[in-house]
């Protein structure tokens, strides 16, 4: 026999293909050719496999080897096909019979010696494979785990090429993914640690309840990145969907924590704000590596000392956070990532950074004004939610009193979160932050000209703009759902108002 294949799975995006690696090994002058668009990662495969080969005791054909990966027109990025390439090349030159290999998805990276080294990526490949009705795939030992956590498939390890061949030869034992439960998660940051601060915990339950970006200002100490890695303790846990879209992220940064376990929590993300715009939205050489904005993907994005982050930074934050994804643009094949996450920013009121706050500032206007300048237009636009945090007082700091806890304040998230989301069923949507200002200003939404009286002063007046005006209405639907009213009253739009401008602390 000179013919041979063997199943494997390529990545585009989140998304896993089936790939079909084919060895074909013909008489003629020695070497390999493979086609089938590979990436330069691929054309490295070739020496790869070749010492994996040579290395675990098996004869290097020499004959002319053609190496396919179908469907060509699929661009391949990675590692993880070597394994399947070197089987399939032993299958063809008639040194194994793949017999046992029938239906079974194999994925792996080789070293020189012709170990196995795991790969980023497995949770989304091996979910793809079971979608496709595949039922048994070899996976590299340290990702077993991972892979067994999607249901339903007969997951084993391998750790060497001479384990496979053995396996596949002589029926010899493949690695068992440990069945042990992997230690419970640590418990994160709780609201209960946090003193006083009144106002910055209300807006953060605000935030939590409608789904809405926050920017929280005010001077050093004031809490505000105490308050921000917070955010994912009131947020609901993610269902099964999300779960399983978070992890595959992480699994392609290649950031799981071992074990295996489906990401059940709202992840958080802080890049320091020196942070490289790849970074931040993601990229790479081969397989793309999700940047922090799909890292927090159905979870927070702190940007801490947001003004100091760089303009192309922040600039590129913009698409994202209009379409929920990330478009990597790349010379071969484009890549895209989920990135609905909802934003943080944290940033001093000027430059002096000054702990007792405004009253001590020195910088001169100009140069507060230019500070927090940086962040408007494309970000602080999309930001329903600003508050103006007080310098945090001794008296609150000393108050010894019992804090409400993260799972109190989920209980009231949860529950305004229902409200939301039967009241706008019809609109097809589920979040306050998400309802387009012409639906809120349309019957049976809109609200009445007594109860908005004093935002459309502020309209006429120009201290409020169109889309600050239905962000105001927005932050209202959201007290209202918190503090169990059907619709918005004067006093709920007069506590977004507050919210909003950062007025009234
Ligand atoms: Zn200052």
């Amino acid at each position: 026999m000179s013919y041979a294949r063997v199943l494997c799975v390529g990545l585009v995006g989140v998304t896993g293909h089936l790939v079909e690696v084919e060895a074909d090994l013909a008489p003629g002058l020695p070497g390999v050719v493979i086609s089938g668009l590979p990436d330069t990662a691929l054309h490295e495969a070739r020496d790869r496999v070749r010492a994996a080969v040579v290395n675990s005791g098996q004869r290097w054909p020499n004959r002319r080897i053609t190496l396919n990966l179908l469907p060509a027109t699929l661009p391949k990025f990675g590692s993880a096909f070597d394994l399947a390439i070197a089987v399939a090349l032993l299958g063809g030159s008639g040194e194994l019979p793949l017999l046992p290999l029938e239906g079974v998805v194999v994925l792996g990276e080789l070293g020189l010696d012709g170990t196995v080294r795991p790969v980023r990526g497995v949770l989304p490949m091996v979910a793809a494979a079971a979608q496709a009705g595949v039922e048994r795939v070899i996976v590299p030992a340290g990702n077993a785990a991972e892979a067994a956590v999607v249901p339903g498939l007969r997951v084993r390890g391998v750790d060497s090429l001479h384990r496979l061949v053995g396996f596949v030869r002589d029926g010899e034992p493949l690695i068992e993914p440990p069945t042990d439960a992997p230690p419970p998660a640590a418990p994160g940051p709780d609201l209960a640690e946090v003193a006083g601060q009144g106002l910055g915990r209300r807006a953060l339950e605000v935030a939590a309840a409608g789904g809405h970006h926050l920017a929280l200002i005010g001077p050093p100490g004031a809490g505000k990145t105490m308050l921000a890695e917070r955010l994912p303790s009131i947020l609901p846990a993610l269902d099964d969907d999300a779960a399983l879209e978070v992890t595959a992220l992480h699994s392609i940064a290649g950031l799981l924590p071992a074990g295996g376990r489906l990401i059940r929590r709202p992840p958080f993300q802080a890049p320091h704000h020196t942070a490289t715009v790849p970074s931040i939205v993601g990229g790479g050489s081969g397989l793309a590596r999700p940047g922090a904005i799909s890292l927090a993907h159905r979870g927070v994005l702190l940007l801490d000392e947001a003004p100091e982050f760089s303009k192309p930074a922040l600039e590129a934050l913009r698409q994202p956070l209009e379409h929920g994804r990330v478009v990597l643009t790349r010379s071969r094949g484009g890549a895209e990532y989920p990135a609905r996450a909802q934003l943080v920013l944290a940033a001093n009121p000027c430059p002096c950074a000054n702990p007792a706050g405004d009253d001590r500032c020195e910088c001169p206007p100009l140069t507060r004004r230019r500070y927090l300048g940086r962040l408007s237009g494309p970000l602080l636009d999309r930001i329903d939610l600003q508050v103006r945090l007080p310098p945090m007082r001794a008296a609150e700091l000393m108050e010894t009193a019992a804090h409400e806890s993260s799972a109190v304040v989920a209980g009231r998230v949860v529950a305004a979160r229902q409200a939301a989301a039967g009241r706008w069923t019809a609109l097809g949507r589920r979040l306050n932050a998400e309802i387009p200002g012409p639906d809120l200003r349309r019957s049976p939404w809109r609200l009445s000209a007594r109860d908005t009286a004093d935002l459309r002063a502020r309209l006429d007046s120009g201290s409020l703009s169109a889309r600050g005006f239905d962000r105001v209405i927005r932050l209202a639907w959201t007290i209202a759902d918190l503090d169990g009213r059907a619709r918005p009253d004067k006093g709920d739009v007069g506590e977004a108002i507050t919210l909003r401008t950062g007025e009234g602390t």
